[in-house]
């Protein structure tokens, strides 16, 4: 099958004008101009207009069984109160509640462009199910805690590595997620890396979120170490240098970590990632949602750290007057450009393709339009020129013009 459109955008490449992308099977075969392109006799050529073709947008960072709680919870001065508010909402829902919310937030996801999501999963008995319902690629991160439960943290991770072990193979994969590193114990950790290195699999866990938990680590103190402490958690491990360390510490950073969030630096904190090769999610409205510092964008970006973007949960994200609350990475490059004025279009959409590809250990196969890439790609509505294709895409608003996944149309496009 070859597509054509007004401007390609291979992400990787510059920008092509009258471009196409010659796909067979489930992998792209070449992309070029489509004066350049010798069309095969026998083979389909579909005009998709006046559009811009790019790469299916991988959000690395969302918590799809969240969905139903749009709008619920209001964001609180206090991250440990929001923490809270969280936890009591969640205790309300069944299965069947969880399962409903996961798959809302999938097709809100697949309308607005995304193809590869990186999702943590704290049902981990809705897989597989839910993957086959969703031509969506997923990469599913089982949750872990163990700080309130007191679990041996051998135990927590014993049933979320025979979990992953006993599914089956997809079109995404499956990998851990300590959730924190205040709500784990550090033997979680030393003991997820080990497992993670020995059996090739990727790690997600959100770092230096919060004040708060920059405190507890920095300092050991503050409104999170109190209540933790309450919750008899062995705080023997904070105040002895940032959230970054302490992961150092227990040999946690490695090329195999998408680090979530990561607010909150000391210095030296951001070559410390980068040496490692860990990649970070930002997630501009879920920050927006918690009024945290300024995101540390000239700092991390400085240090050369793989940056991607992601939507987290719509259980922290304002709703806008008029506005459709939804999972949408579009929306998410909107937030990030308004915050970051400086950034220029191509690096805001390379962070929502191609760097989280990278993240998730896809580089060459996701996130971009080159050749031997996966054939996951999306159009948006567009009647100018290559050189305007970065900026249109950043503000595209509403539902793509159509998505394909692996080959195949996830939404065909309108003839
Ligand atoms: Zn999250």
């Amino acid at each position: 099958m070859i597509l054509r459109a007004r401007v390609v955008l291979p992400v990787t490449r510059p920008p092509i004008d009258d471009g196409v992308v010659f796909i067979s099977g489930n992998r792209i075969r070449t992309v070029c101009r489509w004066r350049e392109l010798t069309v095969p006799a026998d083979e389909k050529v579909v005009e998709l207009g006046d559009t811009v073709l790019l790469p299916g947008l991988v959000n690395a960072h969302c918590h799809l069984d969240y969905t139903d709680l749009a709008g619920e919870i209001p964001p609180t001065p206090l991250f440990t109160d929001w923490i809270k508010s969280i936890t009591t909402a969640k205790s309300g829902k069944i299965y069947a509640d969880f399962a409903q919310s996961w798959l809302q937030g999938a097709q809100m996801l697949l309308r607005t462009g995304t193809t590869t999501v990186a999702d943590v999963e704290v049902v981990p008995e809705l897989l597989p199910d839910v993957w086959l319902a969703t031509p969506l690629r997923v990469f599913s991160f089982l949750e872990m805690t163990g700080v309130k439960s007191r679990r041996d943290p051998r135990l927590v991770l014993d049933d979320a590595a025979r979990k992953i072990q006993s599914l089956p193979v997809s079109r995404g994969g499956a990998g851990l997620s300590p959730h924190a590193p205040y709500s784990t114990m550090p033997k979680l950790l030393s003991l997820s890396a080990a497992l993670a290195r020995e059996k090739g699999w990727r790690l997600v866990t959100h770092v230096a979120e919060s004040d708060q938990e920059f405190e507890m680590f920095m300092q050991g103190r503050g409104e999170m170490f109190d209540w933790l402490r309450r919750n008899e958690r062995d705080m023997s491990d904070c105040g002895l240098g940032s959230p970054v360390r302490h992961l150092e510490r227990h040999g946690y950073l490695a090329d195999n970590l998408l680090a979530v969030h990561v607010n909150y630096l000391a210095p030296g904190d951001a070559m410390l990632l980068e040496r490692h090769g860990v990649s970070v999610a930002h997630c501009p409205r879920s920050h927006a949602f918690f009024q945290h510092r300024r995101f540390p964008r000239n700092e991390l970006a400085g240090a050369g750290v793989n940056l991607c973007l992601g939507t987290d949960s719509l259980a922290s994200v304002t709703k806008m007057r008029g506005q459709l609350l939804e999972l949408n990475l579009f929306a998410e490059m909107q937030s990030f450009a308004s915050a970051h004025p400086d950034a220029p279009p191509e690096a805001i959409v390379r962070m929502a393709t191609v760097n989280g590809a990278r993240a998730l250990g896809m580089q060459g196969t996701l996130g971009e339009l080159g050749a031997n890439a996966l054939a996951d790609l999306i159009t948006v509505p567009y009647n100018g020129d290559s050189g305007g294709a970065f900026e249109a895409t950043v503000h595209h608003k509403g539902d793509v013009a159509a998505s394909m996944i692996d080959g195949e149309w996830a939404k065909p496009p309108a003839t």
